[in-house]
């Protein structure tokens, strides 16, 4: 298939609105990462979005409008707290998992009894919906597994070939996904953390609001909890070349064990960068030290190194450029990633360190 580049202009949009309208696959800039978009009434169009990126088919996708009141086709009804949400979050990178409305097919939603719905906050994105006059489902413009995709280049990478069009733009403000909250409970429960941080949905809604339990299991092998850190140390073999590493707690798809997450995307391996890559998790010193010998060591065992390492607290630019420093290592063609584990007990630099978990496969070493 010939994939048309288009721009945001006025005229391109109306394009890329009308192969939406009639079926097709269009990617699309958000704040976020870029989207994979398709008609989410149009259970055809959806299983393509499925298709052309390898993604697993029970894991469900975020449906995107672009007026609050676009909701009413999605959800049966909306309560305070989500009207809540809507007024103080959107547009913008908060998705919420809401009871579905009859007529949402299940390819849509993999077969769960729930949507999850939002609104990006970028005017080529609302445009887009707006014009193509449906709700657009997307999830992330890539291959399944890898990196997400925050710049035009990285979505061409991936998904040249393989869709009708790709609308071209800056690269994504955010870096990184929504942060999803699941609303069909007594509590709220975030599903998956972003740069909207628990917190600031406490200070919204007045009330605590709760993370899954898959989200702490995760956080458990930053070290975050020394208590729980400690239970999985066991599992840490020799790793590679010097580490201590070893998928600490982790299974072969990089799940750590006992995980039933709500969100089925939280099960599956992702943002995996091609070379092999390794966590340094302890105090700033000496993860910078560390870091720099197993760099000397594995380069004098002839691999090539490559180091992912974030200013102390600069949890915004590191959510900003993770996705993007991870692929452009694998262009480099590095054997090996050594990142340094951002330290943030439930903030945005929760939300990194819950995605590099992932791309390291839970392989964390502790100095
Ligand atoms: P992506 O489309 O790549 O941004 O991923 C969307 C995320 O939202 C995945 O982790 C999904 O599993 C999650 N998600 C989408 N719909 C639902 C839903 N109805 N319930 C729970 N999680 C959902
Ligand atoms: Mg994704």
């Amino acid at each position: 298939m010939k994939t048309k580049i288009l721009t945001t202009e006025e005229k391109d949009i109306r394009e890329a609105a009308k192969i939406i309208a009639k079926g097709g696959l269009v990617a699309f800039p958000t704040e976020t990462v870029y989207g994979l978009g398709a008609n989410a009434l149009d259970a055809d169009a959806v299983a393509k979005v499925y298709e052309a990126k390898g993604r697993p088919s029970d894991n469900p996708m975020i449906v995107h409008i672009a007026r609050a009141s676009d909701i009413g086709q999605l959800t049966p009804m909306l309560s305070e707290d989500i009207v809540m949400l809507i007024d103080n979050f959107w547009p913008g990178p908060l998705t919420m998992v809401l009871r579905k409305k009859a007529g949402i097919p299940d390819r849509t939603t993999g077969g769960l009894d729930t949507v999850a719905v939002r609104m990006p906050d970028n005017e080529a994105a609302l445009r887009l919906i707006t014009l193509a006059d449906c709700p657009i489902a997307a999830p992330s413009a890539n291959i399944s597994g890898s990196p997400s995709p925050t710049r035009a280049k990285d979505v061409i990478a991936d998904m040249d070939g393989k869709i009708d069009a790709i609308i071209e733009s800056e690269d994504c403000r955010v870096g990184i996904e929504s942060t999803v909250v699941d609303m069909t409970g007594d509590v709220p429960t975030i599903l998956r953390p972003g740069i909207i941080t628990a917190e600031n949905i406490e200070a919204a809604l007045d009330k605590e609001v709760r993370y899954d339990e898959a989200l702490l299991r995760g956080a458990e092998l930053t070290g975050i909890d020394p208590q729980l850190a400690a239970e999985g140390e066991g599992a840490a073999a020799d790793g590679v070349n010097g580490t201590a590493g070893g998928a600490a707690g982790a299974d072969e798809s990089g799940v750590a064990e006992g995980f039933r997450p709500k969100s089925p995307g939280m099960k599956s391996k992702h943002y995996a960068p091609k070379a092999q890559m390794t966590i340094i998790e302890g105090r700033r010193d000496k993860v910078k030290s560390e870091i720099e010998r197993l760099k000397a060591l594995n380069e004098r065992l002839g691999l090539k190194v490559g180091v992912i390492l974030f200013e102390e607290k600069a949890f915004i630019e590191a959510a900003h450029d993770f996705f993007s420093k991870l692929r452009d290592l694998d262009n480099e063609g590095v054997d090996l990633i050594l990142a340094g584990a951002m330290s943030d007990r439930d903030g945005v630099g929760f939300a990194v360190m819950n995605r590099m978990l992932k791309s390291a496969g839970y392989n964390i070493a502790r100095v």
